[in-house]
């Protein structure tokens, strides 16, 4: 039923929209109550308040530690309306019911990503407020509990159209979304304690987050679907400022965090621009700019690239905004941007525009989630980053300066195709993608295919694998993937080695001439 707010208790962090609220609240003759820091600012607005102290009977001590835990805040939260009995004990403590409780928590997660020091965050981790949101959430059949600003609009609508009374579905509403931020938070404290134990530790991370967004549908029209933010404080699309466009979808998303992880693997000594169609690369380049970057990650796949996203992993400018456009695009992501490209970008309503600030660094620790029936498989992220000096030669012929380079990006950038993936590649570019496929000798054929097609639209006279080199994210099980890779041009190769086969697989190469390296390191992703 409809019941009436007579008494609010108010203990917030977050003081924003507070007077407002309060004073709309003591407006409609409602008795307000608070703590310490919630109780001054009240005070010097001119709003009558009494402190919990007084209610309890206890000052506010330990340092805050202990400010409401206290029977007569508790019992006034979880005592069930209408309850004879429950109606008897408190009127025998002479304990008041609360009708509302507005809390926000202690600023754990935004003390975290200050960078404070480990007693600074202990001492950030807020007791009594989940404590009263808890309860009541629980006793949501009488008590209404908001805990964020976002939702005083909501509590003073319901009030004004209700004589000052809520109503049971928007309580039940409040309540959900109660647990939902009180088991955030605390997973927010485990994951952070799970960090401080200084490895990748997923056995004692919490695996949540907190509502980004509702989405209006996911990877299809008939699924429902909404975007969690876990407070990790990466540069990315979870963190990133939307400038401009429609709201991103499900698949938006998917994509745009695919084309920004893959683009801050290939660090920032050289411009660099990928394309994602459905999470995987139809290009990827590194350039002499970012126009030159684009053009080249293009030239891959041009067909593909049709309504796909792009990642730069420098400050998007003029030429490469005036390069994007000519190509219909989704979203654009990239650290910064500058005003010339934005307003470049502007006359294109409908591409998303977003800028995150910086790059990841692609060797931080991290976990990565998915789900199947029944179950979430949680892992640490794959940040294995080779280099050079990982490499061992095994072939006859080891790789030229300019081989060993495109190696290292053909293998970074294999790093974020679905596996089985292969990746041709010459001067810092992509020029065949090979995604996806059961088989590794057919994502090698694909991947010399489409290049061949590439090769075709713009009129070259061979095959931009011809004298390209080519990288498999798992070991070469046969021959026969090298030799279909050498039969489209390419004279170098890197895979992570440890195939039963290998002596077979280096045999072919030195047959063929090609150079070879292991990693030693494998980068599924499936
Ligand atoms: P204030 O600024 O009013 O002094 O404190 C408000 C904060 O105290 C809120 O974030 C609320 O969640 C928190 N809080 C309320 N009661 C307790 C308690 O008993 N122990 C602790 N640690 N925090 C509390």
């Amino acid at each position: 039923e409809n019941l009436p707010i007579r008494r609010a208790l108010l203990s917030v962090s977050d003081k924003s929209g507070l007077i407002e609220f309060a004073r709309a609240l003591a407006g409609m003759g409602v008795e307000l109550l608070s703590t310490g820091g919630t109780a001054s600012a009240l005070r010097a607005e001119g709003l009558a308040v009494k402190d919990v102290s007084e209610v309890t009977g206890f000052p506010e001590m330990l340092d805050g530690r202990v400010k409401t835990l206290h029977p007569m805040v508790h019992g006034g939260l979880l005592a069930i309306r209408g309850d004879a009995s429950h109606d008897a004990q408190v009127a025998e403590h002479g304990i008041a019911p609360i009708d509302l409780l507005v809390v926000n928590l202690y600023p754990f997660e935004a003390t975290v990503a200050m960078g404070a020091d480990f007693d600074d965050c202990i001492e950030n981790i807020d007791i009594g407020g989940p404590a009263l949101i808890r309860g009541a959430a629980k006793n949501h059949a009488g008590v209404t509990v908001v805990i964020e600003p976002d939702d005083y609009a909501a509590v003073l609508d319901a009030m004004r159209a209700n004589k000052g009374a809520t109503t049971p579905e928007l309580r039940r509403q409040l309540a959900a979304k109660a647990y939902a931020r009180t088991a955030a938070y605390d997973a927010a404290i485990s994951n952070w304690f799970a960090g401080v134990l200084g490895e990748e530790t997923p056995a004692y991370r919490t695996v949540g987050g907190r509502l980004r967004s509702p989405l209006r549908y996911g990877e299809n029209p008939h699924q429902h679907a909404a975007f969690y933010a876990t407070g990790e404080a990466r540069p990315g699309v979870a963190n990133a400022v939307q400038h401009q466009g429609k709201e991103l979808s499900y698949n938006n998303l998917n994509d745009t965090d695919a084309a920004f992880e893959l683009v801050a693997e290939l660090g920032v000594e050289r411009p660099a621009v990928a394309i994602i169609k459905h999470a995987n690369p139809s290009g990827v380049a590194c350039g002499e700019s970012l126009v030159d970057a684009y053009r080249k990650a293009l030239r891959c796949d041009p067909v593909s690239a049709f309504g796909g996203i792009v990642a730069l992993n420098g400050t998007l400018d003029a030429e490469a905004a005036e390069e994007i456009v000519k190509v219909f695009t989704e979203v654009v992501i990239a650290p910064r941007v500058t005003e010339e490209a934005a307003a470049i970008f502007a006359a294109k309503k409908n591409l998303r525009l977003l800028t995150t600030g910086g790059l990841p660094d692609p060797a931080a620790a991290g976990i990565t989630v998915r789900s199947l029936a029944g179950g979430l498989l949680v892992q640490s992220r794959d940040s294995g980053v080779i280099r050079a000096s990982d490499l061992k030669v095994v072939t006859k012929r080891a790789p030229t300066a300019e081989e060993l380079a495109d190696l290292l990006f053909a293998f970074r950038v294999a790093k974020h195709v679905k596996s089985n993936a292969i990746v041709y590649a010459r001067d810092g570019a992509t020029v065949g993608i090979g995604a996806g496929q059961m088989s590794r000798v057919d994502s090698t054929r694909i991947a010399a295919q489409k290049s061949a097609d590439a090769a075709a639209a713009i009129g070259a006279s061979e095959p931009l694998t011809r004298g390209s080199v080519v990288a498999s994210d798992a070991f070469f099980p046969f021959a026969d993937g090298l030799l279909t890779a050498a039969e489209a041009g390419a004279t170098a190769v890197i895979q992570p080695g440890g195939s039963m086969r290998d002596d077979e697989v280096i045999a072919a190469a030195d047959e063929k001439g090609l150079a070879m390296v292991f990693t030693g390191v494998r980068h599924f992703r499936h």
